[in-house]
């Protein structure tokens, strides 16, 4: 099955108990046994659900997984899929990651006894070399957020093998549809579902791939154990959104990549990060290991000022955290997604006060495009 076609088909596409050709919202939180411990395979709605389980055979089919969980959010994913290590493991993290992986690792983790390295993991030397005894993981956003790094899956995913290490890849920027990191070696995928896969802003999802039945054994144990299981009715909206991903996907890229050549050209920018860019450093690996370059692009304005002009005259634009949805928006990285991140760490990764981050949306391009040109004006 091809990927379009497993985002209709893929999972479990009809419901097995009714034939409705939409698995409906089982909306229950326990099941009748007809004898004690004798069910029709759900027995309470933390440990399974219909609807739940629809959605999470639909994200392993297309991560190409054994195992798919879904959570009450990415961040509550992200936190079961770190709860694998023991206190006193070490785990290396790319280094520009999501604000809010950065603030679990560094503020909750790290009271656990679970300690944390941040490292340009774009860059296979400083993995090894800020590996320790104690590591037993490698977490990694790829691109990341938002200065749209690259790190290597397949050849890192070498590296971990040979060093024994937990490799797991937040693939949320790419989604499956241009991207699946198991199929590149890595053990776990971990997803905000809020964003591309939802794509309508309007439910907050996380979702989880592992390559083997044993790891997903293990992460259903914890997941049934600490609770932060995704409510049936965001399920089916998950689920309703997921159908249109591969149209969504490819209008937002043609609109990113028109973008991004507009503002490359544009005298009042001073840098554009974009991995369809042919200038992008590591363009060729982003052809290598996506079907595609995605829709999210950051942008140096040049100083805090500036970067405020433009957030006064957009008009498609939205002001708002949050991406991945039909509708375009725009951020501050430096005061919103990466406000937990210490100024002077933000800037040592270029995430400066002038940078601004769009999610382009699927808008008219040239509207779009028009918009942003009447907003750098003058
Ligand atoms: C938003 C986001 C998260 C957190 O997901 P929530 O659904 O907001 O909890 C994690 N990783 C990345 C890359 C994200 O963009």
């Amino acid at each position: 099955m091809k990927r379009l076609t497993k985002l209709i088909h893929g999972g479990t596409p009809v419901d097995p108990h009714t034939g409705a050709v939409n698995v409906p919202i089982y909306q229950t939180s326990t099941y009748k046994q007809d004898d004690i411990g004798v069910h029709r395979g759900y027995e309470y709605s933390r440990t399974g659900n219909p609807t739940r389980h629809a959605l999470e055979e639909l994200i392993k089919e297309l991560e190409g997984g054994a195992r798919g969980l879904a959570f009450s959010s990415g961040l509550a994913a992200i936190h079961a899929v770190l709860s694998l290590l023991d206190s006193g493991d070490h785990v290396l993290v790319t280094d520009d990651v999501y604000g809010g992986t950065y603030r679990i690792i560094t503020r909750v983790l790290s009271r656990m006894g679970i300690e944390a390295t941040f490292v340009d993991t774009s860059d296979l030397h400083a993995l090894e070399q800020a590996i320790q005894p104690r590591t037993k993981a490698l977490f990694v956003e790829t691109p990341t957020n938002p200065l749209l790094k690259l790190t290597d899956i397949a050849a890192v995913s070498r590296w971990t093998k040979a060093n024994g290490l937990l490799f797991i890849v937040d693939n949320t920027f790419s989604t499956p549809y241009w991207q699946t990191p198991l199929a590149l070696g890595a053990d776990i995928v971990v997803h905000s579902a809020t964003k591309y896969l939802g794509g309508h802003s309007d439910v907050v999802a996380g979702l989880a791939v592992t390559a083997s039945e044993k790891l997903g054994e293990e992460l259903h144990y914890i997941q049934n154990a600490v609770g932060g299981v995704l409510g049936p009715h965001d399920a089916w909206l998950l689920i309703r959104g997921m159908k249109t991903l591969g149209l969504r996907m490819e209008a937002h890229e043609a609109n990113a990549r028109a973008i991004a050549g507009f503002l490359a050209s544009h005298p009042a920018v001073r840098r554009v990060y974009y991995p369809g860019l042919p200038w992008h450093p590591q363009h060729e690996l982003a052809r290598r290991q996506a079907l595609g370059f995605g829709g999210m692009i950051s942008f140096d304005a040049g100083s805090a000022e500036q970067a405020s002009k433009v957030l006064g005259k957009v008009r498609y634009f939205t002001l708002a955290e949050s991406l991945g949805a039909v509708e375009s928006l725009i951020s501050v990285p430096a005061r919103m997604t990466h406000a937990s991140i210490p100024k002077e760490r933000r800037e040592q990764l270029g995430i400066t006060d002038g940078l601004l981050r769009l999610s382009v949306g699927i808008e008219d391009q040239e509207d779009l495009i028009a918009d942003l040109e009447q907003s750098l004006e003058g």
